[in-house]
């Protein structure tokens, strides 16, 4: 009827996409790329919070302790983050979400959130990876001080590696990439995440994409998934 197509205009032709996966799944990685190569806001609520804790803002302040725990910051501070992240200017078109939901709670938040702003949800992609490879993932992860590229021990070429270094770089390591904390995130993973697989899937939003490998393969494998290509 009429006014069902008054209060829900024609959806913008744009991309909303959800980036789910285990912590070391390579996320962020892709969610980067989309970015710079084909311009779509990338939001990680990861980096949100490690710059409110760098910065040192009530928020930061909130998270800090959570953070190195591995625990999961509160559902309703979430919401909160991401209410205003959409509410930005560079969220016009497409946007990948990295890190968020996390939780079923969070989802349905985003759900209702996504109704308001009339802008639904086209994939949520499950970015799949073995542990083994996952614990490598994280316990190698690095950033160069210099360019913030993401490297790691393992799996980068040595090139890159050396290129940070020689430029006077150092390999940083994140706060929460130590043994005790990385356990502690993949059981929260377990416990509060994966329970999403299941709830994107009764939505028939989800796609599952084969993570494991090289950053630029899994990269293809992506637009693909997304039908870009
Ligand atoms: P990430 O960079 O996505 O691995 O996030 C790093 C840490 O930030 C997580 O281990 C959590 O403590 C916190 N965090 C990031 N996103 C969320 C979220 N959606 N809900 C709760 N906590 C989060």
């Amino acid at each position: 009827d009429h006014r069902d197509l008054h209060s829900f205009p024609t959806r913008r032709s744009s991309d909303l996409i959800v980036l789910l996966g285990a912590p070391g799944s390579g996320k962020g990685t892709q969610a980067k790329k989309l970015m710079s190569e084909r311009n779509i806001s990338h939001i990680s609520t990861g980096d949100m919070l490690r710059l409110a804790v760098s910065s040192g803002t009530k928020l930061g302040m909130q998270a800090k302790n959570i953070m190195e725990t591995g625990q999961l910051v509160p559902d309703d501070i979430m919401a909160g983050i991401i209410r205003e992240r959409l509410s930005e200017d560079d969220i016009k078109n497409d946007f990948v979400l990295d890190g968020f939901p996390r939780t079923e709670n969070q989802a349905l938040d985003l759900e209702k959130l996504l109704i308001e702003i009339k802008q639904p949800l086209d994939f949520a992609i499950l970015m799949d990876v073995d542990s083994d490879v996952l614990l490598k993932r994280l316990t190698g992860r690095r950033t160069c001080s210099l360019t913030g590229k993401l490297l790691n021990i393992y799996f980068s070429p040595q090139l890159e590696l050396d290129a940070c270094l020689n430029a006077g770089g150092e390999l940083l390591q994140r706060e929460d990439d130590n043994e005790a904390t990385i356990s502690s995130r993949l059981n929260v993973y377990h416990d509060q995440t994966e329970p999403l697989i299941e709830f994107y899937c009764s939505r028939n939003l989800l796609k599952t994409l084969d993570a494991d490998g090289e950053v630029q393969d899994i990269y293809t494998r992506l637009l693909a998934t997304l039908g870009y290509v």
